[in-house]
């Protein structure tokens, strides 16, 4: 069964824009897909639809066995990550990462392990006590990673993560996200708008064009079409 199953997704926004028509991608446990395409071609507005931060006009979207449709963001199994860090400015990075554990009740000692594995996977040790503006973007970006890592969801989904950063650290990064998805082995939908981001990190590649799949398979198979 698939991890996330997608069955003929569609979203009309108000003033009857089509933003996405009848997509379906049954993604495999484990399986890190990138949706990529040129700017409007509904790439956010899918991912937002699996995330619940947008309602879903047509089709279903099921995480598990259950389907989400009508399921707040805060009862799927998921973490997001996104491009402007959304970090607590007034909160040590410590407090940053555990907040959400804390939230929803998770024991302190857990909260304590957790954070510290996060911690030491994305190399944020000696910058526990720091606030988000006294950190470099690409230590900002390790902290929304690793807010998203300590609550060892079902899936993470992505939402352009890089783009904010300066080209060489998008290399860097890029290079850090293709390790943890080796480490974790956690289901992943992607959405960049950049190429080599793309044939880097993905399994099977979703290419989107007027809300609509136009090609999807393994990176290869996608770009060596004539
Ligand atoms: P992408 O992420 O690929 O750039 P989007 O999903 O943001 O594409 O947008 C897909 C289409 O839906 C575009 O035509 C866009 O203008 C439209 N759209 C996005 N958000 C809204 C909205 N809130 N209301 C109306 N139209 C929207
Ligand atoms: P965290 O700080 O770890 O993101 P929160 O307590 O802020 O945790 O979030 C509670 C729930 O709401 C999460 O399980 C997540 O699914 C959802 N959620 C929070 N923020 C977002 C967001 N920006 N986009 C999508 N889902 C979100």
């Amino acid at each position: 069964m698939a991890a996330i199953d997608i069955k003929g997704v569609g979203k009309t926004y108000a003033g009857n824009v089509n933003a996405v028509s009848d997509i379906s991608i049954a993604i495999a446990d484990g399986e890190f897909i990138v949706l990529v395409g040129p700017s409007g071609c509904g790439k956010s507005t899918l991912l937002r639809m699996v995330a619940g931060l947008e309602t879903i006009t047509d089709g279903t979207v099921s995480i598990g066995n259950r389907v989400v449709n009508q399921i707040e963001p805060a009862e799927r199994d998921i973490a997001m990550v996104f491009q402007n860090y959304a970090l607590y400015p007034h909160m040590s990075v410590y407090d940053n990462l555990a907040y959400g554990l804390r939230n929803r009740g998770t024991p302190k000692v857990e909260i304590d392990a957790r954070v510290a594995e996060a911690a030491r996977m994305l190399e944020l040790q000696p910058y526990l006590e720091r606030k988000p503006r006294a950190l470099s973007g690409g230590q900002r970006q390790r902290v929304a990673m690793g807010r998203a890592i300590v609550r060892k969801p079902a899936a993470f989904l992505f939402d352009e993560p890089l783009s904010n950063l300066d080209a060489k650290l998008r290399v860097t990064m890029r290079g850090e996200i293709k390790q943890l998805q080796k480490r974790l082995g956690t289901t992943s939908i992607y959405v960049t708008h950049d190429q080599l981001e793309a044939m880097t990190l993905a399994d099977r590649l979703v290419v989107l064009n007027g809300g609509r799949i136009e090609q999807i398979g393994a990176p290869l198979e996608v770009y060596h079409r004539p």
